[in-house]
């Protein structure tokens, strides 16, 4: 992917749809419409899952919280999308165990009989059934455990993925099949005609330069940020997006010691936490706050963090304290109101895919691990209202860019190399052709230099941050080492996009600025 090529094929070109927003959504409804052969653009004011789509708790799951909450339609539908992401991206998305520890004779009976709902929810693209653990191989499991009273655990699979690197995989995959990506362009006004959205105005922000393109259909994907672009459409329009804030913290593997999470079903609040093993460290979360206004960066509170390590402690040996936290960071949902204010822990995690009198399609909700059937339900609706030729969605079947089936040994067993799939052998010989490539980044980081020149070269990494937030995920797994490897990767960034010292010395101050806000509190 070359994002000069991208710009060129934008001039003179005509869409049948644009997709405004490149998180989750947007990147769906790229990959579905251009597999159905519509003409199509997606545009994104910042990086490829710069919003809440690289902020989630990375799992690929059917939502044993829903189930509780008696909502059986959507775990039904999330469990058939966790099926075929496995089948889809088996680089990018594998089973994993997660252990319910059982302190209560109770709660044996209780969460043994709701998982094996779940079991049987899934049909035949369950990972792996339920089943009740005595107190040795619960321990065995999670050594960490809080053992006091502990009776034994019940274990159920799910499964897990790296959200801003399964979004770059989408990028590539619409790619692939003829699209067009672009990020740094951001949308700032809809074009009209009789009445209809028939275009977007649109910014370069690396150039500041203005233009406009025309589509038969525009798809208002923007998550958090959808009311501003519904109004775009229609000033006086109702917000509907009631934006949530959800904080992860990252504590070192050691926390949880083997390869299996801890789910609990019930913290203070009344909501679940989730300890998870990611890229060999535990990422605890999450809360549920709810926002004002939707933020593009948006900042941990302090209340939030301590709500983690107080309800993390709860269930395990050695608790966790703020000097352990190695990066922290927020997301927030893009919850959509239906009828009437509730509190966001509430609300459905449904999707819902809007139609404006103009024909502005908003695809809003949702989650990770249903973005493909919400693509489908929005491109579905898109064609109508762009009066598009009727075509059938691929997309069930549709190997994303990189398949490669999850037992070929030519996939990388584990580390950073697997994210790549089917590129890792091309990566690897860029890797071996120069031996800068191969020097670690940092001590405490899984990643090469070389890594981040790939970045720029072929997965359209612009900026520092991309490369260090998103392309690599060094910034989550560990926010003090990767501000001290900040200067080299921006003086890598610099050499490959071909600019200055001055360049190298802007994307660094930018870069500590957003970084700062990954650091732990002080104790
Ligand atoms: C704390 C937390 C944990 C979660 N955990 C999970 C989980 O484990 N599993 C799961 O399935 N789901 C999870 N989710 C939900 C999931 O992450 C979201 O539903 C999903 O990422 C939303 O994607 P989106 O594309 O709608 O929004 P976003 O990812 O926010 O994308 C919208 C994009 O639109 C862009 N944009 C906005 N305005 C414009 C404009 N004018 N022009 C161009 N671009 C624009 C933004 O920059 C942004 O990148 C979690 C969410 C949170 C907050």
């Amino acid at each position: 992917m070359d994002r000069s090529e991208m710009l060129r094929s934008l001039e003179g070109g005509s869409f049948d749809l644009i997709a405004i927003g490149g998180g989750a959504s947007g990147l769906g409804v790229a990959v579905d419409a251009q597999t159905r052969g519509y003409r199509t653009l997606l545009l994104e004011q910042d990086d490829f899952a710069k919003g809440t789509s690289s902020r989630s708790t990375k799992l690929v799951h059917g939502g044993v919280r829903y189930l509780q909450q008696g909502n059986v339609g959507l775990v039904l539908e999330a469990l058939r999308e966790r099926g075929l992401l496995c089948r889809n991206a088996p680089h990018l998305v594998h089973p994993l165990a997660f252990i319910v520890p059982r302190y209560r004779w109770w709660e044996g009976p209780f969460y043994g009989v709701g998982l094996k709902l779940y079991d049987v929810l899934a049909q035949s693209l369950n990972l792996s059934p339920s089943r009740l653990l005595d107190y040795s191989e619960t321990v065995e499991r999670i050594p960490n455990l809080q053992k006091e009273a502990l009776l034994g655990g019940v274990m159920y699979h799910d499964a897990q993925f790296d959200d801003a690197r399964l979004a770059i995989c989408l990028a590539q995959t619409a790619a692939d099949h003829g699209a067009t990506l672009l990020n740094y362009v951001r949308v700032t006004g809809l074009l009209k005609q009789a009445g209809l959205v028939r275009g977007v105005r649109a910014q370069d922000i690396e150039t500041g330069a203005d233009f406009e393109v025309r589509a038969k259909v525009i798809v208002n994907a923007t998550g958090i940020f959808s009311d501003s672009v519904r109004r775009m459409d229609e000033e006086s329009i109702e917000p509907v997006v009631a934006p949530s804030q959800g904080v992860h913290i990252v504590l070192d593997q050691s926390f949880l010691a083997r390869d299996t999470a801890i789910m609990v079903p019930k913290t203070d609040d009344d909501r679940v936490l989730f300890v998870i093993p990611w890229h060999g460290r535990a990422l605890v979360g999450t809360t549920d706050t709810e926002m004002e206004r939707p933020e593009l960066e948006p900042v941990p509170r302090r209340e939030e963090i301590e709500f983690i390590l107080r309800n993390a402690a709860r269930y395990m040996e050695r608790d966790p304290r703020p000097a352990d936290i190695l990066s922290v960071f927020a997301g927030q949902r893009p919850l959509v109101r239906m009828g009437g204010m509730q509190e966001t822990k509430k609300i459905s995690r449904e999707h819902v895919v809007e139609i404006s009198r103009t024909g502005l399609v908003s695809l809003m909700g949702g989650k990770w691990t249903t973005y493909r059937k919400m693509a489908e339900d929005a491109v579905d609706d898109a064609a109508q209202v762009g009066g598009l030729p009727t075509r059938t969605c691929v997309t069930k079947e549709l190997r994303l860019h990189g398949w490669l089936a999850a037992d070929d040994p030519a996939l990388p067993a584990a580390g950073s190399m697997r994210m790549y799939g089917s590129d890792a052998g091309r990566v690897t010989a860029f890797l071996d052709s120069n031996p800068a490539h191969r020097e670690k980044l940092h001590p405490k980081l899984p990643y090469l230099c070389g890594q981040l020149r790939w970045a720029v070269r072929f997965e359209l990494a612009r900026s520092l941050e991309d490369l260090l937030s998103r392309r690599t995920r060094s910034l989550v797994l560990d926010a003090r080492a990767t501000i001290e490897a900040a200067p080299r990767a921006a003086a890598i960034l610099a050499e490959e996009l071909g600019r200055d010292t001055k360049f190298a010395q802007a994307q660094l101050d930018a870069f500590l600025e957003v970084a700062g806000g990954y650091l732990p509190p002080a104790d």
